[in-house]
């Protein structure tokens, strides 16, 4: 497949592909827009079938970051890298090295922190070699360290904000949320979700993360197969994407879709079926913007933890305003949002040279 003629490409400012034989490494970072500041998003490593899937999954990935950090109103532009996991490329030091170096030589385009398959220990070796890096061991009182608690605070609080909109509800108290997925976010999540009366419902395809989680708070484990069609309220992706689709939302139950996964929707087109069932969408990458806020606020420095959380509670006021418009406008809310932030990109990308240059100073 192509690059330029992607259908995912949606005018990317570039791609670039990277490989280190001594240690394995084949990565892509992709930068779709530095209109508002250098692109900042995660790296994931997973493994991917072909090339062209771990293509198509870093184009998404870059717009989604792009759209996030818009409305998130942070100064920094999108993009996003994925590594190529293998047998013969399993994690090592050298392989993170050679992504730091890889991250490095865009000297400063691209900013990485940790996504799916990636912890903080691995960003502080990619640390080691390069700058354009956050998600790093918190230091004292100041904003960093692990981005998951702070998705899950803002995925939390995002749940809140729609039960309160579509089932008129103030609280969560016993109200059913189906979780797929339990890693580093479902985790911190189902916990929020617990300590606020609701009942879990939940599905991993790895027993020890599920283990994990039954350790810590009572759920219902069902099979990975089911957890999308449960009889609950809120359905909370936390996996990975494209699980709402034409083939899954004629069968999902639940009244609201909110959760933490990147790229929930299959096709634009798949907001407009949620929406023609009643189903109530919190766009994905408004309502996990937690951790990005956590990395960048890390990395622009001085800020501190109270700050970051602030700036997360700030999630649910953008999804109800999201809600109203797509209610007074009759259109479903991935496109109110996907609109809200291409304009946010094109005004910054007109007029501004503050934002950049926030980031920018950083980099310096
Ligand atoms: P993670 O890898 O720690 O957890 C994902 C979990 O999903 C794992 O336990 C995995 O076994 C499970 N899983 C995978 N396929 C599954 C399936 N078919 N059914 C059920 N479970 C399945 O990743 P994470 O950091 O918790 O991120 C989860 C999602 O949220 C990802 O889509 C990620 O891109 C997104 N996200 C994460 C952050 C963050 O701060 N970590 C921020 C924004 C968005």
């Amino acid at each position: 497949m192509g690059v330029f003629n992607h259908p995912e490409f949606d005018h990317h400012d570039s791609v670039h592909y990277f490989e280190d034989p001594a240690s394995g490494l084949k990565a892509i970072i992709a930068i779709h827009s530095t209109a508002l500041g250098p692109a900042a998003g995660g790296c994931r490593r997973w493994t991917y079938a072909s090339d062209d899937l771990a293509l198509t999954d870093v184009l998404r990935l870059s717009r989604g970051m792009t759209f996030k950090n818009a409305i998130a109103e942070l100064p920094f532009g999108g993009g996003k890298a994925v590594i190529l996991a293998s047998e013969h490329a399993p994690k090592s030091t050298a392989l993170f090295e050679a992504f730091g170096r890889a991250v490095d030589s865009l000297g400063g385009r691209y900013i990485t922190a940790e996504d799916v398959g990636i912890s903080v220990d691995d960003m502080r070796t990619v640390g080691s070699e390069t700058r354009f890096v956050s998600g790093l061991p918190q230091r004292g009182t100041g904003a960093g360290g692990d981005p998951s608690p702070w998705t899950a605070l803002g995925v939390f609080r995002g749940i809140e904000a729609a039960a309160a909109v579509r089932l008129g509800l103030d609280t969560l108290e016993g109200i059913t949320v189906a979780v797929q997925g339990v890693g580093h976010v479902g985790v911190h999540l189902c916990r929020h979700l617990h300590e606020a009366g609701a009942r879990l419902v939940v599905a991993d395809v790895n027993k020890g993360n599920l283990k994990r989680l039954c350790e810590q708070v009572p759920a219902d484990v069902v099979s990975p197969r089911d957890i999308l069609f449960s009889n609950a309220d809120v359905l909370a992706p936390c996996a990975l994407g494209n699980v709402l689709n034409s083939e899954t939302i004629p069968r999902i139950r639940a009244r609201i879709v909110a959760g933490a996964a990147n790229n929930q929707l299959a096709s634009v087109e798949d907001g407009a079926r949620l929406t023609d069932r009643g189903i109530l969408y919190a766009p994905d990458y408004v309502i996990n913007a937690g951790g990005v806020i956590s990395v960048a606020y890390e990395y622009l420095g001085n800020s501190t933890e109270e700050r970051v959380r602030s700036e997360v509670c700030r999630i649910p006021g953008r999804l109800r305003q999201i809600f109203a418009d797509a209610e007074s406008s009759a259109r479903p809310t991935n496109v109110v949002a996907d609109e809200l932030a291409r304009n946010i990109v094109e005004q910054g990308g007109q007029s501004g040279e503050t934002n950049r240059s926030t980031a920018d100073r950083r980099i310096a």
